[in-house]
């Protein structure tokens, strides 16, 4: 067949390297690391459990996917999320380190973060590590308490996880909690209990979430026939209530609708997230924001995986935003930090203001008591936290 009868392939578009413009290159980046010990029955996250065998090829995969960059970047965070980032050996952990560092220089005063769940996070890999300039750690602990552990199907014990977090914390003063409300057969005062135990602890960062059933999951089709029932939104919501007061009263400060921090310990990286700014993604799943276009890698594994290892490009999706589109997604992101959004700063970087660009639902927001103005800022009012994902879904 002749070369003129093949059909044009769609141009990839330019989500690694950055062209020669006026653009800042993303100052923060993240890993995706897609391997647990076993899938939770609510997650729906880009993940496999019990393979693996398919680590090895990841990590070549993996290096493959980074070669695309154009040259070293200089970055204020690295953050390494899962999956269990820490299912790896330390080997492969070390391996993993020596990639990042090949590609991505950490600023000085950065922050490089790694998720990790307490069951089987031995100082063997807590070590390389800190070693490796990992100085935040995030932990997946989700309660103390044994009973809702074991319907979450975590692989850990309540006090196994008090113990991981006295021995992270000797090797990183940054520590953060999360910590899931609103599990099927939890009490207020086991969820109290919870949040009691973890304000004991020497933490600088919480984040709570409530439960939810996605479809896809075995807790969604549990939930369809009945064998597992949804906490009462009444109990969900003053669960969350109470997070935030007694959060707050622990000197933990409330920034961004689900995370809590004490002071100068806020998450920079998500930080960067929820002010769309863009960012730099690798691995099966994971999404970036690089050159204005929003991508997200080839979710299943093994596709991302023997992608990569014939050197293609494996992206799910991808969309080059406008300037309205961009301007929205700020709204939207920027509406979950408590601070909320300066006016005056949104107005100078998208060129026009927040009001005449989203007026009717400003005004339907503000009039229902969802939002208010304070200091110059668009915020989230303490009512509107309780609704947040609709609010801020109506600027989209
Ligand atoms: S440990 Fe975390 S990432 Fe892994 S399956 Fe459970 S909830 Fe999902």
């Amino acid at each position: 067949m002749l070369a003129s009868n093949v059909p044009d392939r769609p141009p990839i578009p330019n989500v690694y390297a950055k062209p020669d413009n006026n653009r800042n290159a993303p100052a923060a980046v993240y890993f995706h690391v897609p391997f647990c010990l076993h899938r939770c029955g609510y997650c729906d996250f880009t993940l496999v459990a019990r393979q693996d065998e398919l680590i090895p090829s990841y990590l070549t995969a993996l290096q493959n996917e980074l070669a695309m960059l154009d040259r070293v970047y200089d970055v204020d965070t690295i953050f390494i999320g899962g999956g269990t980032p820490t299912h790896l050996t330390a080997a492969q952990l070390e391996q993993l380190l020596q990639l990042i560092s090949n590609h991505f220089r950490l600023t000085s005063g950065g922050e490089f973060s790694i998720e990790a769940n307490p069951d089987g996070l031995d100082d063997e890999r807590l070590a390389p590590l800190a070693d490796a300039g990992v100085n935040r750690l995030s932990l997946g602990v989700q309660s103390f308490d044994d009973n809702v552990l074991k319907t979450l199907e975590r692989q850990h014990a309540g006090e196994e996880a008090i113990e991981v977090v006295y021995r992270a914390k000797e090797r990183f003063a940054n520590l953060s909690l999360d910590l899931i409300f609103g599990v099927p057969g939890q009490s207020m005062d086991v969820w109290q209990q919870t949040l009691a135990t973890a304000m004991q602890l020497p933490l600088t960062h919480v984040s709570t979430y409530g439960l939810t059933f996605e479809k896809g999951t075995d807790f969604f089709s549990r939930l369809k026939h009945g064998s597992l029932a949804a906490v009462p939104d009444e109990l969900e919501r003053d669960m969350y209530g109470l997070a935030i007061s007694e959060l707050n009263g622990a000197g933990l400060q409330h920034y961004e609708i689900s995370n809590f921090a004490r002071p100068s310990s806020r998450c920079r990286h998500n930080q960067v997230y929820w002010a769309a700014d863009e960012y730099f993604a690798f691995g099966p799943g994971a999404a970036r924001y690089v050159n204005g276009i929003r991508s997200t890698n080839a979710r299943n594994v093994s596709r991302w995986i023997n992608a990569w290892l014939k050197n293609e490009v494996a992206l799910q999706d991808h969309e080059c935003l406008n300037a309205e589109q961009s301007a929205r997604e700020a709204i939207y992101l920027g509406l979950r930090r408590v601070d909320g959004i300066d006016l005056a700063k949104f107005e100078a970087r998208f060129g026009c203001s927040l009001a005449d660009l989203a007026g009717e639902s400003l005004d339907r927001n503000i009039a229902a008591n969802n939002l208010e103005i304070v200091d110059a800022s668009l915020r989230l009012t303490a009512e509107g936290r309780f609704i947040a994902d609709s609010v801020v879904a109506d600027f989209l």
